[in-house]
């Protein structure tokens, strides 16, 4: 076990996940009076908002990764330990967190893991449906997208390049219309280009949503020029359809209809990231399995773990929210700060308060020139919207180098579709090694 608590007088704070809201956490803490441990199964921060830009050949990943270790060391203290590793369980009485390589103490828990992907009763897609919840995920989706085109551009029988380039996109949210957009201008404009021996016709897109409306959590007016901007992309909508199976490349739907499908991309459901809690009594989970809490990010009944962003619900103290906030950046955002705020605050014998999220609007892009955004009463649609979508990315991104390279590839792309983003470099099988073991 290492990094003893108390060893010198100061209160040792473990966080769990280097996201939105555990580097939120961590940059706003008051070193003085903390040692921090950051606990990442990665050894980077990633955009998920640009996810799809990733899987679709649109953005390289390290545009939207950025070194956790360079983020820290930027904060310039030592007081700020960086630990790559996947935290597995967490020992309430002995306040202990275990990683796949250690067993750290705390006195003080942030769990900020976030959510994975939600199969709800179909466990069995996990192994066989595209997922872009994470930067691996998305970068498999992208080669197999890649390698799809390829094959189909030397494969001489036509039916077999249809049943090839049929692409199924489960769920109508914002990552469901963006990939869905993104693969629809593949077929419209890089298509005839760069693989005139594939007639456009035989590319498809169909996006499945179980609701009556795309981009459920936004206005009306959203809902429909998000309709109205895939449709114009050659995308097949089809709303109030939910899917019941996916078996040997072919989908089935609610209805019992089948459709050919080389490749399903699931964003239909999300539930909190998987964490064992022992030694400590009941810990309450709240809808999509994830960690109720009091107002003041506080794990119920558990004093010293706190739980934020994505992972973590607060059913009550926030009364404009009765169903818990949505899983956006800006709630994962807020809470960071607010938590970090309030043990700054309790360290100088100060006031600590509750959490109030600050909704800043919901927005999402269709296509490489076209968006919605909703902020309050303003709607905005097109590329004025598209515009502000722009400006709200690259201001979030981590990193000078990041923000720059990402404009220029936007304005690159928005002139010339052509990029050297889609090469297909897929990692070699040999040598097979593991990490240091003993
Ligand atoms: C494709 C996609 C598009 C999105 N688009 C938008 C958008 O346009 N606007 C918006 O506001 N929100 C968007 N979101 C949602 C937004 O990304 C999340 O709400 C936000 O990332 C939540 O922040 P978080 O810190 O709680 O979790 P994350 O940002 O997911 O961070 C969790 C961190 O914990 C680490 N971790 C997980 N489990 C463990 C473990 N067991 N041990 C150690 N480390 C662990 C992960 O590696 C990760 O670094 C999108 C999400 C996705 C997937």
């Amino acid at each position: 076990m290492t990094m003893d608590s108390n060893s010198n007088g100061r209160r040792h704070i473990v966080v769990v996940g280097g996201g939105f809201a555990g580097l939120n956490f961590v940059k706003h803490i008051d070193t003085r009076f903390y040692d921090i441990t950051l606990v990442d199964s990665h050894n980077y921060h990633s955009f998920p908002p640009l996810f799809y830009q990733v899987a679709s050949a649109g953005l390289d990943p390290a545009s939207i990764c950025f070194p956790l270790r360079r983020e820290l060391r930027k904060l310039k203290t030592p007081c700020v330990r960086f630990h790559m590793g996947h935290v597995d369980c967490i020992d309430v009485s002995a306040r202990t967190v275990r990683t796949d390589h250690d067993t750290l103490a705390y006195d003080i828990l942030v769990i900020a893991a976030g959510s994975t992907n939600n199969f709800f009763n179909m466990p069995e897609l996990e192994k066989s449906v595209y997922t872009i919840k994470s930067t691996p995920e998305a970068l498999r989706c992208r080669n197999d997208i890649l390698g799809l085109l390829e094959r189909a551009a030397v494969e001489k029988d036509a039916a077999v390049r249809r049943r090839m380039l049929r692409f199924v996109v489960v769920g109508g949210g914002p990552a469901g219309v963006e990939i869905a957009g993104a693969i629809g201008e593949m077929k419209r404009y890089i298509l005839p280009r760069e693989y005139p021996s594939i007639p456009q016709e035989e590319m498809s897109i169909t996006l499945i949503e179980g609701s009556p409306k795309l981009l459920g959590a936004m206005g009306e007016k959203s809902s429909r020029d998000a309709y109205d901007g895939l449709r114009s992309l050659m995308v097949d909508v089809r709303l109030g359809m939910g899917m019941k199976s996916y078996a040997d490349n072919r989908v089935t739907l609610a209805d019992g209809s089948v459709m050919d499908a080389s490749m399903v991309i699931w964003t239909a459901g999300v539930t909190a990231r998987p964490l064992e809690f022992i030694n400590g009594g009941e810990v309450a989970r709240g809808h999509g399995n994830r960690l109720v809490t009091d107002g003041y990010c506080r794990l119920t009944g558990q004093g010293d773990i706190y739980a934020i962003g994505d992972i973590a619900i607060m059913p009550e103290a926030d009364t404009a929210f009765p169903n818990g906030h949505p899983q956006l950046a800006q709630v994962a955002i807020q809470q960071g700060r607010l938590v970090a705020r309030n043990l700054n605050s309790q360290a100088r014998g100060g006031q600590v308060s509750t959490f109030r999220y600050k909704d800043k609007g919901s927005m999402a892009t269709i296509g490489r020139n076209r968006a919605v955004v909703d902020m309050k009463k303003l709607h905005m649609s097109g590329f004025s919207a598209w515009l502000v979508w722009m400006f709200v990315h690259l201001i979030s991104l981590l990193g000078m180098r990041n923000k720059l390279t990402v404009l220029i590839n936007w304005i690159w792309a928005y002139f010339n579709y052509s990029t050297s983003l889609r090469l297909l470099i897929r990692p070699g099988r040999w040598p097979r090694r593991d990490l240091w073991q003993e």
